[in-house]
């Protein structure tokens, strides 16, 4: 059972939502997951000796925790960006079993990560959407019409997809039906099956909030700067936190390494990277507006240079992506180029030649990392999305490679073995994994059934609270059952609306990512909070100037900080929209 809120004495933040404080007995307290929180729990992390101590906040490590605080461990993660600001905050954004990888003949891995997004889906029902995939086939392309009918079968079977949500196999004309922009000549039909969308940050966020009810500790912006040694056994790590430039001792019995595209690097601290590598491709997405691109309907399909993409509708926009090219550059910022650009538009522009698509008309875009495994003489598309766990000769339990999709049972599979190492140590006997019927952070909105329901009770108590209907069904699908949350700080948040000049329902929003979704920076807000900064642009130039100025009062930036945070922002609004040069 998640631990109880905590108890405490009140203390009136801004827009009088209350903070926490361990003095004495008083009011019920929200958990430990605030922005205003963050030194105050470093010095907890500092004083206690973890049964786990996860290092990144993407997917992986906040699945980890997840996993190992329900089962009793005492975890505790340190993220050294934002949560989910590497890979798992640029992915495809689909809980999906890889078809195909299925021509790659990786059976298993699509059948263990195909059974994961049903899985997914029931437990984050906020987060997760079932989305008809059409896959059309041409003559002479990746998939024809036996092959898709092959495949698809495959995957129905290995996926153990529900009976409404097995594949059909449509004729060319029912696949224009479908997707009337698709490209005509040479058309033989379509394969149209179910995979499922998500907000990738939102879904790592949930996760991590989860593992916090539970008793997790995690902060964000603390870099592992040092592991720390007794006796030539990994026993913590040095944490800076690169707000307040402060360092921490963290100490734990078993570190699990979970940092994505920078596992090596912590590899090479621990002086183990040896054998298998990682290697690192990046993937490029492109945002159109549906004015302009006018999809219907998510597809699967292939590039002039035979690779596969897709083209996915989402709020108003459509994105495509992505590419799949070498990496060796900063991996804290992986770049469009303009090679990457003119790619993704030829590839749309073959597929839709009606759209002429140019690059004036690319509103935003991302790029990520996918940290996979070196495989010798392999192209990137071909290299396998498998995971592997590595153990060094200190005790550095290193996790990579995998997908956002399977993020659960890799969770399960590396806390097993925490658990076996610690049971052999002699600890106690630890439960096993519960978290296959665990409803997520918002997600207990009673099963993936009830959600068109609860949107619509909620929404309209939205509305009697004064939120347009449009931005109230947005909030309650962003936030699932946390959204009572939300609504209770509209009135509180008022005069804070008010003094800012930011909607009401925008500044709740706010508050509640700033108090319960540890949001530091105006960035966390515009990028992994809201999506915002690819999918609704023009609303982050809005209200970019207010959110900045409401998080310098909150936290009390100095003139530094406030330009730094700002620029920032700035930043990523314009590597959004220009490539800068290069492959
Ligand atoms: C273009 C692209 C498309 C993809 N599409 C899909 C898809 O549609 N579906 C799917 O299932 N998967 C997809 N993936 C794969 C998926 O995104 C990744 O497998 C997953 O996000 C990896 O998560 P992670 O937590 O391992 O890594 P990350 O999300 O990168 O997290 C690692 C974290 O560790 C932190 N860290 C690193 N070093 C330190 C340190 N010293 N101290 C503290 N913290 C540290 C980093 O800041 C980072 O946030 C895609 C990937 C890419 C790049």
């Amino acid at each position: 059972m998640p631990q109880q809120p905590i108890r405490g004495k009140r203390m009136r933040g801004v827009c009088g939502f209350f903070a926490f404080s361990d003095e004495g007995e008083g009011e019920l307290m929200q958990p430990l997951f605030s922005g205003d929180k963050r030194t105050e729990t470093l010095r907890v992390m500092a004083d206690e000796i973890f049964d786990l101590l996860v290092i990144g906040g993407g997917i992986t490590g906040a699945g980890i925790a997840l996993d190992a605080q329900s089962r009793g461990l005492r975890t505790a993660l340190v993220e050294m960006q934002d949560f989910a600001a590497g890979a798992s905050s640029r992915s495809t954004k689909l809980v999906h079993g890889g078809l195909r990888y299925l021509k790659q003949l990786e059976v298993k891995m699509v059948a263990e990560v195909g059974k994961e997004r049903a899985i997914v889906y029931e437990n984050g029902p906020h987060v997760t959407t079932p989305e008809w995939m059409l896959l059309p086939f041409y003559k002479g392309g990746t998939f024809g019409k036996w092959s898709t009918s092959l495949g698809l079968r495959a995957y129905d079977f290995l996926a153990g997809v529900k009976r409404s949500e097995r594949r059909k196999i449509l004729s060319a004309e029912a696949t224009l039906g479908k997707e009337p922009l698709l490209k005509r000549d040479g058309l033989n039909g379509g394969g149209y099956y179910v995979e499922y969308r998500t907000d990738d940050a939102r879904l790592t966020i949930e996760v991590m909030k989860k593992a916090v009810e539970y008793g997790a500790r995690a902060v964000n912006y603390a870099k592992v700067e040092e592991l720390v040694y007794d006796g030539g056994r990994l026993a913590g790590v040095v944490v800076v936190d690169r707000l307040a430039k402060e360092s921490y001792t963290i100490r734990a019995l078993k570190i699990v390494n979970a940092a994505g595209p920078w596992v090596d690097a912590l590899r090479e601290k621990d002086r183990s990277k040896q054998g298998k590598t990682l290697h690192l491709t990046k993937g490029v997405h492109l945002v159109f507006d549906q004015k302009r691109f006018p999809l219907k309907q998510a597809i699967y399909f292939d590039t002039p240079d035979k690779r596969m993409v897709f083209a996915i509708p989402r709020e108003g926009k459509a994105y495509v992506g992505t590419t799949d090219t070498n990496y060796r550059g900063d991996i804290a910022h992986p770049r469009m180029t303009l090679a990457d650009r003119t790619y993704l538009l030829r590839a749309v522009n073959d597929m839709f030649p009606d759209l002429k698509l140019t690059e004036a008309d690319v509103e935003s875009s991302w790029t990520g990392l996918r940290p996979l495994i070196h495989q010798e003489g392999k192209d990137p598309s071909e290299i396998s999305r498998k995971d592997e766990i590595f153990i060094s000769a200190s005790g550095l339990i290193s996790m990579a490679g995998g997908k956002l999709t399977g993020y659960r049972k890799m969770a399960e599979t590396v806390v097993n073995l925490v658990a076996d190492m610690l049971v052999a140590e002699g600890h106690a006997p630890i439960a096993p994994s519960s978290t296959k019927h665990m409803p997520l952070s918002g997600g207990d909105v009673g099963g993936s059934a009830q959600l068109a329901p609860f949107v619509k009770t909620k929404t309209s108590i939205g509305r009697q609270r004064g939120i347009p209907q449009q931005e109230a069904e947005a909030l309650v699908r962003r936030y699932g059952s946390n959204i009572d949350s939300v609504y209770g700080l509209v009135e509180k948040c008022l005069s804070a609306a008010g003094k800012y000049g930011i909607p009401v329902h925008v500044m709740a929003s706010l508050v509640y990512s700033v108090e319960q979704e540890m949001t530091v920076k105006p960035v966390d807000f515009f990028i992994r909070r809201t999506g915002a900064l690819f999918f609704n642009i023009a609303w982050v130039r809005q209200w970019k100037g207010p959110v900045t100025a409401y998080l310098a009062d909150r936290y009390g930036w100095s003139q530094d900080q406030c330009v730094r945070f700002a620029a920032e922002l700035e930043s990523e609004l314009q590597f959004a929209l220009e490539p800068v040069e290069g492959e």
